[in-house]
C-alpha cells in the first residue's frame, strides 16, 4: 500500500491586521506584476486602498453570485494574459472558498494551456502555477489548506486535485470575516463541523486526521453551543477551518457532502448551505452528530432552507442521484468498501427526496 504523500501550505501568518504583512510576503515574488483576486463584496471595505498594490499591479474584483466555474476561470486567466502580457509574479486571493478556488485555478491557468476544464480530476495539472497567496475572509471551507479547487465545468462539479494546487502562503486575519452575514458566517462554518464529523466518522480515519478533526469539532462546538464574542469565535472559526481541511487531506469526506454535491450540481445551492440542508437528514448515518448539528442551528437562531428538492422533476432527480452516488470515494470513506450495497441509488434518491 503506498501512502498518501501530503503537500501542505509552506507558509502561514496568523493574527488580527495580518494583512498588512502581505507586502512583505510578496516582495521576494515580484518577478512580475501581481494580481489581486478580490471578492467584489469588499469594494468598499476600508483595507482594500491599504493594499499593497504596485504600479503594474491588477486589482480584479470577482464575482461569486455563484460558486466557481471552469469558464470563469478561463475568462479570467486569459484577461490577465492580454492586460498584463508578462508571466505574473504572484496570485493574491482575498475572500471565502470560492473566490480562494479562482485565484487556485487561476494561477494554475496562467502556466497550463488549455481550460481550467481539462483539469477537473486527479492529478492531471502538469506545471507549478504563479505563486499563490490565500487570504480567507470566510471561515470553514478549509479552501486556504487543500490540495483542490471545486469547480463546475461543462459536465462536472469536480476539483483541480493536484500537488501543484495548494496555496504558497496564507494569512489568516480574523479582522477580515467581521463582515460575513450571519447566516453565511454559520453555514461556512458548518462546512468545517461537518468535514470533521465525516472525517471521524468515516472508514478512512486515523490518528493523524482524528487529531485535526477532534480539535476542529471541539471549536465548533464551543462557538455555536458557548457564548463566544464574535472577535474571538473568528479566529478560533478560522482555526477550525484550516484544522477541518487538514483532517480531510488525509481521510475524506462523506454522505453529507456526496448529497450536497447532487443537490448543487441540479439546483445550485451553495456549499455551506446545502451541506446544512443536507445533515439535517442524515440522523440514520451521523445520529448523534446531527443531534448536535440541531442544537447548533436553534442555539445561532438560524432557520434552515427546506423542501428545496419539492419542485424537482423525475429527470432532475435522476441527474442529482446520478452526482450524488459518482462520489465515489466520499462513500467508500462512509460505508466502506461494500458502500453500493448500503447506498442503492433508491435509498439515495429518498433521502434527496426528504430535503
Ligand atoms: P463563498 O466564498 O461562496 O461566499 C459566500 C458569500 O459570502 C458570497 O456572497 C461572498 O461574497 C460573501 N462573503 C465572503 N466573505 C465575506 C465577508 N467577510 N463579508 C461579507 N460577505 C462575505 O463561501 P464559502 O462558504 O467560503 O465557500 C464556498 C465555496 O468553497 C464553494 O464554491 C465550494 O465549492 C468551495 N469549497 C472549496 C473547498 C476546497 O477545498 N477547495 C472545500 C470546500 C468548499
Ligand atoms: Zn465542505
Amino acid at each position: 500500500m503506498a501512502f498518501k504523500n501530503l503537500r501542505v501550505v509552506p507558509q502561514l501568518i496568523f493574527g488580527r491586521g495580518g494583512l498588512a504583512q502581505l507586502g512583505d510576503v510578496l516582495r521576494p515574488h515580484r518577478t512580475g506584476p501581481a494580481i489581486f483576486l478580490v471578492d467584489e463584496v469588499h469594494r468598499h471595505r476600508p483595507w482594500l486602498s491599504t493594499l499593497p498594490v504596485e504600479r503594474d499591479d491588477r486589482v480584479m474584483l470577482v464575482n461569486v453570485d455563484v460558486e466557481p466555474k471552469t469558464s470563469y476561470v478561463d475568462q479570467l486567466a486569459a484577461e490577465i494574459r492580454h492586460s498584463v502580457g508578462t508571466r505574473p509574479g504572484a496570485v493574491v486571493g482575498i475572500g471565502g472558498g470560492s473566490t480562494m478556488d479562482i485565484a487556485k485555478a487561476v494561477s494554475l491557468m496562467l502556466t497550463n494551456p488549455g481550460s481550467a476544464a481539462d483539469y477537473q480530476g486527479w492529478d492531471l495539472v502538469k506545471h507549478p502555477g504563479v505563486y499563490k497567496v490565500g487570504v480567507p475572509t470566510l471561515a470553514g471551507t478549509g479552501a486556504e489548506v487543500s490540495r483542490t479547487t471545486v469547480l463546475t465545468g461543462p459536465t462536472r462539479k469536480l476539483g483541480m486535485n493536484s500537488d501543484y494546487t495548494p496555496f504558497d502562503q496564507i494569512i489568516l486575519d480574523a479582522d477580515l470575516c467581521a463582515t460575513a452575514p450571519r447566516d453565511q458566517r454559520f453555514y461556512t462554518a458548518m462546512d468545517s463541523y461537518i468535514h470533521a464529523v465525516e472525517a471521524l466518522r468515516g472508514t478512512f480515519i486515523n490518528a493523524f486526521a482524528r487529531g485535526f478533526a477532534e480539535k476542529s469539532r471541539d471549536l465548533c462546538r464551543e462557538v455555536f453551543l458557548g457564548d463566544v464574542p464574535q472577535e474571538q469565535a473568528d479566529e478560533m472559526l478560522l482555526t477550525a477551518s484550516y484544522l477541518g481541511g487538514m483532517s480531510i487531506a488525509y481521510s475524506q469526506v462523506g454522505a453529507c457532502h456526496a448529497l450536497s454535491y447532487g443537490l448543487s450540481f441540479v439546483l445550485g445551492t451553495r456549499h455551506g448551505v446545502g451541506n446544512c440542508i443536507v445533515m439535517r437528514h442524515l440522523g440514520e448515518i451521523y445520529p448523534g452528530d446531527v443531534e448536535e448539528f440541531e442544537r447548533m442551528v436553534a442555539h445561532s437562531g438560524i432557520t434552515l432552507p427546506a423542501g428545496v428538492t419539492s419542485g424537482v422533476t423525475e429527470p432532475e432527480m435522476d441527474e442529482m442521484v446520478r452526482v450524488s452516488m459518482g462520489m465515489v470515494p466520499l462513500w467508500e470513506n462512509c460505508f466502506g468498501p461494500d458502500w453500493r450495497v448500503k447506498m442503492p441509488p433508491e435509498r439515495c434518491r429518498s433521502l434527496l427526496r426528504r430535503m
